[in-house]
């Protein structure tokens, strides 16, 4: 057994002074993710700081359409607050494809979006992974790699970003703002998430006792009736294999701006900007949306067992498209699924 030491903090100037002063502390808001690396030995922090006290549960609505969502507030209540709903539907479908229902009740947002790789050879503490113990090795380049990513890779990792509602926060340019020993910062959901590189221990530009505070979605009219796609091996309880966040502004049928990104194949929430070049101006029929799909997956680098997520990332783009421009037919002129 290895002790661990707990205390629970209700201001959020003692939550950071508290974490930024020890080394081997860490920040604890519902659990979900932390106790559970723990306890399989990928997480050693020798003392949990729960920070479910702090005032940042509120989502709110900001003049001019936008929102803003305290760190601390539960997936769950995020999913069915009414300026998310009305708003922001791919936010609150992210929300809700994601994990379990007693799960979500319990974690938080910034919990989620802080959250670790599912790559298997990551919480097996006796694999090589330069994610977990850099230099060491990457097991799934030669392993079982069927889920991983094919998008954003690099020589050194593979492991796919897990969060669903880090895909819709990239996808309408949400901001997350932080508070920390330096100060209040803000970045832009996109810069949030690093690509692997050379250091793929490094996920998040973020410093040690550096607190989320809230994530801000800035106004855009057009998410109204945004979606999130999410295709799973099974319909529940499940992460992406890949997914989309998807909104389409149109004018007599020919896109005039659309908010693209996809998870589930890529290395971190990844900003479809190749296919939205290829949309805007196009008209939206099935066969602009397979161009866009198949510039934005042109790069894809294949792995022994997930070249499939190739074809899976065109098609889920293809389709999410489709839905969120109201022809949810799903059979193309060929009789097939987009
Ligand atoms: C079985 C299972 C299935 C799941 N399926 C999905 C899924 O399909 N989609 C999906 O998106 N997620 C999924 N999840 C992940 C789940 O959403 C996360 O575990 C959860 O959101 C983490 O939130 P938490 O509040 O419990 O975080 P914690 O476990 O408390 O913390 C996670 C990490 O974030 C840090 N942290 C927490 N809050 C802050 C903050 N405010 N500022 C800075 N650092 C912070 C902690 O120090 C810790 O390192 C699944 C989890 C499980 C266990
Ligand atoms: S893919 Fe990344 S997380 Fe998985 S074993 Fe390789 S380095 Fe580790």
């Amino acid at each position: 057994m290895r002790p661990v030491s707990y205390s629970r903090v209700a201001d959020v100037a003692t939550a950071i002074g508290t974490v930024a002063a020890d080394p081997g502390s860490t920040f604890l808001a519902g659990g979900t993710t932390e106790v559970d690396l723990q306890r399989i030995h990928v997480a050693s922090a020798k003392r949990l700081v729960d920070i479910n006290d702090l005032p940042l549960r509120q989502v709110e609505e900001l003049p001019g359409g936008g929102v803003r969502i305290g760190a601390v507030a539960r997936m769950s209540d995020v999913a069915q607050a009414l300026p998310v709903r009305r708003r922001f539907p791919m936010v609150s479908q992210a929300l809700l494809l994601g994990a379990s229902a007693q799960l979500r009740n319990m974690a938080s947002i910034g919990g989620n979006l802080m959250q670790r790789t599912r790559c298997g050879y990551f919480r097996d503490v006796a694999a090589a992974c330069n994610k977990r113990e850099p230099g060491t090795g990457c097991s799934a380049m030669t392993g079982v790699n069927r889920g991983h990513a094919v998008l954003g890779t690099s020589e050194h990792c593979i492991a796919t970003h897990p969060s669903d509602l880090a895909v819709a926060l990239v996808a309408l340019d949400a901001v997350v703002l932080t508070q920390g020993p330096g100060g209040h910062r803000e970045i832009l959901a996109d810069d949030f998430y690093l690509a692997p590189g050379d250091t793929p221990d490094r996920e998040h530009p973020i410093a040690h006792g550096e607190l989320v505070v809230a994530v801000q979605i800035p106004p855009l009219p057009m998410a109204s009736t945004s979606i999130y796609l999410k295709v799973r091996d099974r319909e529940s309880y499940e992460f992406a294999l890949a997914s989309a966040a998807v909104a389409v502004a149109l004018d007599a049928g020919v896109v005039t701006d659309v908010r693209l990104a996809l998870g589930g194949v890529s290395s971190k929430p990844w900003r479809a900007r190749r296919a939205e070049s290829v949309l805007v101006g196009a008209p939206a029929t099935v066969e602009s949306f397979r161009a866009a799909a198949e510039a934005e997956m042109a790069d894809a680098v294949p792995h022994a067992m997930n070249a499939y997520k190739i074809e899976l990332g065109r098609r889920t783009i293809v389709r999410a498209l489709r839905m969120v421009t109201g022809d949810a037919r799903m059979v193309s002129e060929d009789g097939n699924p987009p």
